[in-house]
């Protein structure tokens, strides 16, 4: 069955260079990518496509912020307002854009205090295991901290990626159906 309504707003964030546009990409797949000038939202990347989770077709627009992180505060702002839920990216090999995940998930609870936003903290780039220098063990225990799902994937291997959206889709389809 196909659920009514808009589609899921999911949101890409992370520091530049984490994997947000591969991820975007793989997402978008053979699906059209919108112009901008489509999408009342904003200038952005954006791509919509229909995937189907547990048997159910969910529609998710996908928006990648990959240039807010360079661009004025406004633009993120936006960002951490109108997403249904969050793909929290760091790269597995950048101790930086760890904690740039932190300070995002900070900013992302002080726009989203009241709701309960689904998010998904993102460890990409697994693959690179000889260039690691964020453990899986440390990023579990902050994604509890963040109270928040945690998966590590990549996006060079397509693995997990897939896994991410489709954890997404069923946080998102809990929280409706809790409603
Ligand atoms: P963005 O700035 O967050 O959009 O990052 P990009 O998607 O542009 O990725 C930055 C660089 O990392 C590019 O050269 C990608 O090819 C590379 N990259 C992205 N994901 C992976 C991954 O999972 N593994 C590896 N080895 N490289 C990746």
């Amino acid at each position: 069955s196909v659920e009514p309504g808009s589609p899921y707003r999911v949101v890409l964030l992370g520091a530049s260079g984490v994997g947000k546009t591969a991820f975007a990409s793989i997402f978008a797949g053979a699906a059209d990518s919108m112009d901008s000038d489509d999408c009342e939202l904003c200038g952005d990347e954006v791509s919509e496509r229909e995937i189907e989770v547990d048997g159910e077709t969910a529609t998710i627009l996908l928006l990648d912020t990959w240039d807010a992180e360079k661009g004025d505060e406004w633009t993120q702002e936006r960002f951490m307002q109108i997403g249904d839920a969050y793909l929290l990216l760091y790269s597995i090999t950048d101790r930086a854009s760890f904690r740039r995940a932190s300070e995002l998930r900070i900013t992302l609870r002080r726009f989203r205090p009241a709701r309960h936003t689904p998010i998904i903290l993102v460890g990409n780039k697994c693959d690179l295991v000889r260039r690691r220098e964020v453990s899986t063990s440390e990023a579990r225990a902050s994604a509890v901290v963040f109270d928040c799902k945690f998966i590590e994937t990549s996006a060079a291997m397509q693995h997990n990626v897939w896994e991410a959206f489709h954890g997404i889709v069923r946080q998102l389809r809990l929280r409706r159906d809790s409603k």
